[in-house]
């Protein structure tokens, strides 16, 4: 019981998964603060049996938990920045680019979840379409405050 672990702390990431069965029906991540793996499963455990997921009258109902380190951002600078992109058509550059993609319904959060998406895009301005045609650029950082603001 007499663990010395007060003053570390590490961040994990769990991973909660509800089955029915084989079935997995629902998952849940969690961000937790705990001084081992263990202890971060077992916070983990807790959230599981107080979520709504759980509450489900299903046969065999059993909860799977993974637990993983999160690596804490400040141990390392970041690498040198990409920043963020967007597809940009390689006809008329518009950012309007949209692609395919496939859903499913998401019984308990009654609500469409992208599933995956496919290489098919389209460009809504000038309807350029094709298998990975976008250009991927820079997204200018929003911080330029030289040019376009009054
Ligand atoms: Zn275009």
């Amino acid at each position: 019981m007499a663990t010395p672990h007060d003053h570390e702390c590490c961040q994990f990431l769990a991973t909660v998964c509800y089955l029915s069965g084989n079935f997995i029906y629902a998952c849940e991540t969690f961000e937790l603060e705990a001084p081992d793996p263990f202890e971060a499963e077992r916070l983990a455990r807790d959230r599981a049996a107080a979520s709504n997921f759980h509450n489900l009258r299903g046969p065999e109902l059993s909860v799977e938990v993974t637990v993983e380190d999160r690596p804490v951002p400040e141990d390392d600078p970041p690498p040198a920045p990409p920043g963020a992109v967007q597809p940009v058509c390689p006809r008329c550059g518009s950012a309007d680019i949209i692609c395919e993609a496939c859903a499913h319904w998401d019984r308990t959060m009654q609500a469409w979840v992208l599933g995956s998406t496919y290489d098919s895009e389209r460009c809504l301005a000038c309807d350029a379409q094709g298998d990975l045609i976008a250009r991927w650029e820079a997204v200018k950082p929003q911080g330029d405050m030289s040019a376009d603001l009054p």
